[in-house]
């Protein structure tokens, strides 16, 4: 088991990408802080499953956009846990608007659910392990959009293109104190935010075709990348943006 012994608050792990790599570090023997926007029978759900594993969990409701929120899931994760090793940001959103559409109301509230939220809960996060000399991992889930164009993307893209920025800007601040930052840029991945790609007849079979392995990936595939950057396995990597897109990018 790659994270025995670790404790891991995964943001937005309700569903999706984030329930997966919930799931994958129950799995790998790490006990999980499950943070979404609301308690539900979503994020109960994830918590039956990673304490049928015989690993511990709490969910902590809260909009990481919001710094309140942010320092309430921490102290929420430190009270029950005592410390924490990993970090996922994983909570985002995607809208899709044309560029002379797009209103500031639209950015700011893409921006700061993708983008701010990866900053707050880092900083709060390295702090406290800073303050108690203990080391740490972050990941910061980027996007294939980072760097393949989509239409209607000018807020979401720029939003995720940053998180490799952040990632490398922190990982050089914080790897004296032990701290690894490492980026995952989803491709296509089967989860409710992209249901209507999956769903679609016209477009599925076109973004099917720019992909290598011909599929779209499941969220327990970046599940186990996410672990693996978690883990000592990759105690030497940091700073890094890789992408778990099936060869997407690559072709
Ligand atoms: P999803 O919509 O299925 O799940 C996202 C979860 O995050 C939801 O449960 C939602 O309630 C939660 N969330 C949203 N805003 C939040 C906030 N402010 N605070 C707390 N929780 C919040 O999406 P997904 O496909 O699982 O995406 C997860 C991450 O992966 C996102 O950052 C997304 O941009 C990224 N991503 C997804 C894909 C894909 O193909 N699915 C591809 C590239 C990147």
């Amino acid at each position: 088991m790659k994270l025995k012994g670790k404790v891991a608050v995964v943001t937005g792990a309700g569903q999706g990408i984030g329930r997966g790599i919930a799931e994958v570090f129950a799995h790998e023997g790490a006990d999980v802080v499950i943070n979404d926007l609301t308690a539900d029978s979503r994020t109960d759900e994830v918590l039956n499953d990673i304490q049928s594993k015989g690993r511990r969990a709490i969910v902590v409701a809260g909009d990481v956009s919001q710094r309140a929120d942010v320092e309430r899931l921490f102290d929420a994760a430190w009270s029950e846990f005592g410390a924490v090793d990993v970090l996922v940001n994983n909570a985002g959103i995607e809208t899709i608007v044309p560029f002379t559409e797009l209103t500031d109301k639209q950015w700011e509230d893409v921006t700061n659910t993708n983008l701010k939220s990866e900053w707050m809960c880092s900083q709060s996060f390295c702090k406290r392990l800073i303050a108690e000399g203990r080391r740490g991992s972050v990941i910061n889930i980027g996007s294939i959009q980072a760097a393949r164009v989509l239409p209607g993307r000018t807020h979401y893209a720029p939003s995720k293109l940053a998180i490799e920025a952040l990632t490398r800007n922190i990982s050089a601040e914080v790897g004296v104190h032990g701290i690894r930052v490492n980026c995952i840029h989803p491709g296509l991945i089967d989860t409710p935010m992209i249901r209507w790609v999956l769903e679609s007849p016209d477009i599925l079979p076109h973004v099917v075709a720019q992909i290598s392995l011909g599929r779209p990936g499941l969220p327990c595939e970046v599940g186990s990348v996410a672990a693996f950057l978690a883990s000592e396995e990759a105690g030497y990597v940091t700073g890094q943006s890789l992408y778990v897109d099936g060869g997407w990018v690559g072709k």
